[in-house]
């Protein structure tokens, strides 16, 4: 049995002119010690997954009916914010892209480790600052002992995102869902805290879960991806099988719109269009507007693409949802439509 075992998640948001639904039927799973990851362009719905796990979505935002989400053989769509508690930040943690929404600015670093060691654990003042000082040096922090009785803002953003992470390993979760983790950091530290959070997962045998529109971090860190758009699942599988050979269109724009995929001196591709917003899905598949292949050659439009909306098909290991990988005419990147150049 999976880990994590998330079932027909579908959230909405409750607003004045109707509800918008902001995920529709998400189904994925996570094993122990595996790392997952979550791509797509913004809006895609990917955020909204990952904080639902622990029911962190704010109002008016909530799970539906329907919607299940196990982790370690237990339910935890309707469990009350007391019993949610015992997993969030215990069993499983999150690291979000900005630290300073996770650190609280005036207490020191090792109070906050301290507070929330004592929260879970029955654990004595000194105890916990042992324990937090263990972490921040396998976050690998210089002068660990120092930066317990600093303050955030006297860190740098590499390595206030260390802290986070060290914070993250606290209680020995044996999950981590990482939401964009490196996306606020200089590029040339966002390649040391990846391996940092890598190595560290892997050391302690933590299930990752990678919350990312970088397809490129994905392709190096992970074992098997989702790709969402528009609040869907529109293929997932293992990570090397998708990049080596994308079924879906969208997951073709993405990984043809990756730098390297450039020729040197041109500008980068770019899928044409944007993501649509979720109170405004075009009929059929959502992303019929933006896909060279919702036309037929003779001009006609493909059967399907406007009006049904696709299921995601294929064997457990590789899913995928379009009409046309499922009319069996698996799409090669190579025929895709000249990609757009990016202005
Ligand atoms: Fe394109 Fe049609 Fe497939 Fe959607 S279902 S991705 S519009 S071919």
């Amino acid at each position: 049995m999976a880990l994590l075992d998330v079932n027909h998640l579908d959230v909405r948001f409750a607003l004045r002119r109707g509800d918008v639904q902001a995920l529709r039927d998400v189904c994925f799973s996570l094993d122990k010690g595996e790392r997952l990851g979550i791509v797509g362009e913004s809006g895609a719905g990917k955020s909204v997954a990952a904080f639902s796990l622990l029911n962190l979505i704010a109002k008016p935002g909530y799970i539906a009916n329907g919607s299940h989400i196990v982790f370690d053989g237990e339910e935890l769509v309707g469990l009350s914010d007391r019993a949610l508690r015992r997993i969030r930040g215990h069993r499983m943690s999150m690291i979000f892209q900005d630290p300073m929404m996770t650190l609280n600015p005036v207490l020191s670093i090792g109070e906050q480790m301290i507070e929330c060691l004592k929260a879970h654990r029955r654990i004595s003042k000194r105890e916990a600052r042992k324990v937090a000082l263990e972490k921040l040096q396998l976050a690998q922090i210089p002068a660990p002992e120092a930066r317990l009785d600093q303050y955030p803002h006297e860190l740098s953003g590499g390595m206030r995102q260390r802290v986070i992470i060290a914070i993250a390993l606290l209680l020995d979760p044996d999950i981590i869902i990482a939401d964009e983790p490196t996306t606020a950091l200089d590029v040339t530290i966002q390649a040391e805290v990846m391996a940092l959070l890598l190595d560290l997962c892997e050391k302690q045998d933590v299930g990752l879960i990678l919350i990312t529109h970088d397809l490129g971090v994905v392709s190096q860190v992970t074992e098997r991806m989702l790709v969402m758009y528009a609040g869907r699942v529109i293929e997932q599988g293992p990570t090397r099988e998708i990049i080596n050979n994308p079924l879906h269109p969208y997951t073709q724009g993405l990984i043809q719109a990756l730098p390297q995929m450039a020729t040197p001196g041109s500008r980068l591709n770019q899928i044409p269009g944007s993501m649509p917003s979720l109170d405004k899905l075009p009929s059929g598949c959502a992303f019929h507007p933006r896909c060279p292949f919702a036309t037929l050659d003779d001009g006609r439009p493909r059967p399907g693409c406007r009006d049904q909306v696709p299921p995601l098909t294929g064997a457990d290991a590789r899913q995928v949802s379009c009409h046309m990988v499922a009319e069996n005419k698996p799409v090669q990147a190579d025929q895709s439509a000249p990609a757009k150049e990016a202005h």
